[in-house]
C-alpha cells in the first residue's frame, strides 16, 4: 500500500495513506477532517508499533465476535471488579461477562457514561438539549465505536453539523465569514514573512509537517517518536523556520493556542488537515443512547454475570497475599475479586489507595505526570434560530480569539427555525481556566456579550434567549479533567507506564490508548485489557481467529455452553 501511495502528490498521499487520528477538539471552521488509520495499513506498515496493536486483527475480531468463552476451558472464569462505568468500564465489562466471567462494575455516580454526558430538559427528560462531553463521532475512522453504534446496537445516527462558509472567523479584531477567511488568509494582518503570505494556516501547518511525514515514510511511527518526541508544537514550528506570527496564526485559527507547548508528536497523531470527505456523526436524540444500550446489554447477560453498582465509589485497591484483590468502597465495605480493572480517569485514579503502595510507585508516577487538560462547555438555549434566520448560518462553527473561542451551531433548515441549543463556548486547556473562575450566571452573561460581538446583525438574540448551562470538566469530582494530551517526552517515557498492569490490576480509559480525547480510545483500551485478562486466565485465544471464535460465539447463542 505504501508504494502505491507514494506515487501521489505529497498532500494527497498524506490524506489518503496515513493513519493519523484527529482529536475531537481540533475541528475548526477553517479545517476539515484528516484521515484516520486504516487498520490494515497500520498492520502492514507498523507491525511492531503499539499503535498497530490497538487495531490488530485479533482485537478487531474481538470487537465483532467477542472473546473466547472462559467456561469452554474448565473453570478459567474469574470474578472481575471494574472501577468506573464510563465507556471503557462498560465495554470491558460486557466483553468479559459475555465470555463467562462474573463482572461487577462500581460506578461512583448515579448514572453510567462518564464523559458521555447528554443534557436533557430537566422538566422533560425526553427532550434532548445538547452534549457536555462527547458530541461527534468520525465513525468511518473509529472501527470499535462504529461496530457498537452501527452494528451491535443499530442506533439511529445523524450527521453532525458540517462546516459552514457563513459562520465567522474573528481574529485580531477583524470579522469575516469563514469563506473570506479561507480565500484571503492575509486578511487578519499577521506579520508573516513574505514566503508565508497568501497561505492559509492549515497550509502553513501542513507544509511544516512535511519533514515529520518524511520521517514516517522512511522509518515508520517509531522513527517519528524517536526523532520528534522532544519537540513541542511551538519548538517544532520554530525549527521549521516559521515566523512567530505564522505560529500564532496557526495556533489561534486551529483552536490550538493552548496546545503550543504540548508534544508535536501528539499533534501529528491527532492531525487535522483539510480535504477529507469523512463525515462526523452523532446519535439521534442524544449520545447517551449509546450508554443506555451498553447498560441494557450488560443487564441482559445471563446469570447476572454483569452488574452495575451505582453510587458506589471505590477508594482502595489492595493486593492480597492470596493473589486476590480487595476493593473498598467509600462507606468501608469490602469485596474480593480475582482481577480488577481501573476504568477511571488518571486524575481520579491517583487519589486511590493502591496497596501495597510500593508495588504501584511507577503507576502513581505515570498517573500524576500524564498531561491532562481541562475543558469547559457553555450551552445557550434560544426559541428562535436567529443564526439561520438573520445570519444564514445552518451549522458548523465560528472561531475567534475572544475568550469564548469556538461557537458550534445546531444543524438548521428553513422548516425548523424555532430555536435550539448553541454550544456558545467550547474551550480547552488554559482557555478553559478563566471560565472556571466565574459564576455560571456571570459566565453566561459574558458569553452572550461575546456572541453579540461576533453576530453584529443579531444583537436582538437576547429576546430569544431562554437560559444557559455550564460544564467545567476540571471541576467534576468524578473525572477531574477532560482528556490526556501528551507533552514532549511523554510518548517515549510514559505511555508504557500508563497502560501497564500491576499484578492482576489493569488500567483502561481513554488516557491509556493512543486515541486521546475520543470514545474510541476508551473502547480500544477496554478491548486491550479484555484480551489481556483472557490471556492471563490462560484461556487460549484461537489463532485461526474468526472461525473458531465464531464457533464459541455460536455456542453461547445456542445456549449449549452453560
Ligand atoms: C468536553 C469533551 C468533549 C469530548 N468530545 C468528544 C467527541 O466529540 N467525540 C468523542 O468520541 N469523544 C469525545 N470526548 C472524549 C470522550 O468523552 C472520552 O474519551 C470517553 O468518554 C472517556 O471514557 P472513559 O470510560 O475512559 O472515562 P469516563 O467517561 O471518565 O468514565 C470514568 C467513570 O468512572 C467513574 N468514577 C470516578 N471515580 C470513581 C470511583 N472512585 N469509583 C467508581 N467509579 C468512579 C466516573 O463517574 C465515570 O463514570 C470528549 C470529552 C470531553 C470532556
Amino acid at each position: 500500500m505504501a508504494s502505491g501511495c507514494q506515487s501521489f502528490f505529497f498532500l494527497l498521499l498524506f490524506f489518503q495513506c496515513t493513519w493519523f487520528i484527529i482529536p475531537s477538539e481540533f475541528f475548526s471552521p477553517l479545517t476539515a477532517f484528516g484521515q484516520y488509520a486504516e487498520p490494515s495499513f497500520i498492520a502492514a506498515k507498523q507491525k511492531n508499533s503499539k499503535i498497530a496493536q490497538e487495531y490488530s486483527e485479533q482485537r478487531l475480531q474481538i470487537s465483532i465476535n467477542g472473546l473466547p468463552k472462559c467456561s469452554y476451558q474448565q473453570n478459567q472464569c474469574r470474578r472481575i471488579g471494574i472501577i468506573g462505568g464510563g465507556a471503557a468500564g462498560l465495554y470491558c465489562g460486557i466483553l468479559l461477562a459475555e465470555a463467562g466471567h462474573t463482572v461487577t462494575i462500581f460506578e461512583a455516580t448515579d448514572r453510567a457514561g462518564g464523559r458521555i454526558l447528554t443534557y436533557r430538559d430537566p422538566k422533560n427528560p425526553t427532550k434532548y438539549m445538547g452534549e457536555f462531553g462527547a458530541m461527534r463521532f468520525p465513525l468511518s475512522r473509529h472501527p470499535y465505536l462504529n461496530q457498537l453504534i452501527r452494528e451491535r446496537y443499530k442506533l439511529n445516527i445523524t450527521e453532525f453539523s458540517s462546516p459552514d462558509d457563513n459562520a465567522y472567523t474573528y481574529i485580531n479584531g477583524i470579522l469575516t465569514r469563514n469563506k473570506q477567511a479561507r480565500e484571503n488568509p492575509d486578511i487578519f494582518q499577521f506579520n508573516t514573512s513574505a514566503s508565508e503570505r497568501g497561505k492559509t494556516p492549515n497550509r502553513l501547518f501542513s507544509d511544516a509537517l512535511q519533514t515529520i511525514h518524511q520521517t514516517f515514510f522512511n522509518g515508520g511511527w517509531s522513527a517519528v517518536v524517536k526523532q520528534w518526541d522532544s519537540y513541542s508544537m511551538d519548538s517544532y514550528l520554530h525549527h521549521m523556520n516559521l515566523s512567530r506570527a505564522a505560529i500564532d496564526y496557526i495556533a489561534i485559527s486551529r483552536g490550538s493556542e493552548g496546545f503550543l507547548f504540548t508534544s508535536i508528536v501528539e499533534s501529528v497523531r491527532s492531525i487535522n488537515l483539510p480535504a477529507s470527505d469523512d463525515k462526523l456523526y452523532q446519535i439521534r436524540d442524544g449520545n447517551d443512547q449509546l450508554v443506555r444500550s451498553m447498560v441494557d446489554d450488560c443487564r441482559a447477560i445471563q446469570s447476572n454475570r454483569c452488574s452495575i453498582l451505582y453510587s458506589t465509589p471505590i477508594n482502595q485497591v489492595q493486593l492480597l497475599a492470596s493473589n486476590e484483590i480487595q476493593l473498598r468502597t467509600n462507606n468501608g465495605t469490602n469485596q474480593i475479586f480475582d482481577t480488577v480493572v481501573v476504568a477511571t480517569s488518571p486524575t481520579v485514579a491517583q487519589l486511590f489507595e493502591f496497596e501495597p503502595r510500593r508495588d504501584f510507585i511507577q503507576k502513581y508516577l505515570a498517573l500524576r505526570q500524564v498531561h491532562y487538560i481541562c475543558s469547559s462547555k457553555i450551552l445557550l438555549f434560544f426559541n428562535v434560530s436567529w443564526w439561520y434566520v438573520q445570519e444564514h448560518i445552518s451549522g458548523g462553527s465560528s472561531t475567534s480569539d475572544l475568550p469564548i473561542r469556538s461557537i458550534y451551531y445546531p444543524k438548521t433548515t428553513s422548516n425548523q427555525t424555532d430555536g435550539g441549543t448553541l454550544l456558545a463556548s467550547y474551550t480547552l486547556g488554559p482557555n478553559s481556566i478563566i471560565w472556571q473562575s466565574l459564576s455560571d450566571s456571570d459566565a453566561i452573561e459574558l458569553v452572550l456579550q461575546q456572541l453579540i460581538q461576533i453576530h453584529r446583525n443579531s444583537s436582538n438574540m437576547r429576546n430569544y434567549f431562554q437560559g444557559g448551562k455550564v460544564k467545567h470538566w476540571c471541576q467534576d469530582p468524578h473525572v477531574r479533567g477532560a482528556f490526556a494530551y501528551l507533552i514532549p517526552f511523554q510518548e517515549t517515557e510514559l505511555v508504557d507506564k500508563l497502560e501497564a498492569s500491576v499484578s492482576n490490576v489493569h488500567f483502561i480509559g481513554e488516557y491509556t490508548s493512543f486515541v486521546h480525547g475520543w470514545v474510541e480510545g476508551a473502547l480500544s483500551s477496554a478491548i486491550r485489557v479484555a484480551e489481556a485478562i483472557t490471556i492471563e486466565s490462560e484461556i487460549t485465544v484461537p489463532t485461526n481467529g474468526l472461525q473458531k471464535i465464531e464457533q464459541l460465539y455460536d455456542l453461547e447463542i445456542n445456549g449449549s455452553i452453560y
